[in-house]
């Protein structure tokens, strides 16, 4: 399993949602019990020992992530979901997506000082979603120990605008 290709699980799907997005979906990594296992178990790698006490998980893949990397760490989960979608109290932050624009938004009560949280996505594009995480936990009163995805599209250097917040990516394109 250690050398197990993931890049082989990721499928292109041109033109969506929209024309000239070329959409890396990682159902293919998810329906393959080694990858499965694999994407997992590399994502909570780099954190072990790390002091992580909660991981958040942005909406929808990063909640598909996030919750097994967060048992393999022996810590909770908390969901940065969109906009309206949060039954209690919460703190909301405006972000800009490769494609359009949105709102993610977290419990209020989710972290707080002394918690040091991972942040889980499947995609790093322009970074602006996992920004808008960031921020959100901060507001907290939280540390943002690191941001952890399945996928960086390079090009878009979406990291540097994570400046001084470890980035670890499984693939690059
Ligand atoms: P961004 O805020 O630009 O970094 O966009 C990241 C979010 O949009 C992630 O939650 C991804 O799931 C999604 N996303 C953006 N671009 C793509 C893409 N080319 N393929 C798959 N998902 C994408």
């Amino acid at each position: 399993m250690t050398d197990l290709d993931l890049g082989a699980f990721v499928r292109d799907v041109p033109d969506f949602p929209k024309p000239g997005i070329l959409f890396k979906d990682i159902t293919p990594m998810l329906a393959d019990p080694r990858a499965l296992s694999a994407s997992v178990e590399r994502l909570a790698a780099p954190y072990r020992g790390a002091g992580v006490t909660k991981v958040a998980g942005i909406e929808s893949r990063g909640f598909v992530f996030g919750v097994p990397v967060a048992e393999r760490l022996g810590v909770g989960f908390v969901p940065v979901r969109k906009a309206g979608k949060l039954p209690h109290t919460t703190l909301s932050h405006s972000y800009a997506l490769e494609y359009g624009e949105g709102v993610v938004e977290i419990h209020d009560d989710a972290a707080g000082p002394g918690d040091r949280v991972l942040i889980v996505d499947d995609l790093l594009a322009t970074g602006g979603t996992a920004e808008a995480a960031v921020a959100l936990v901060k507001r907290l009163g939280a540390e943002v120990v690191g941001v952890a995805f399945v996928i960086e599209l390079d090009f878009l250097e979406g990291r540097n605008r994570l400046d001084g917040i470890p980035v670890t990516s499984l693939l690059h394109y």
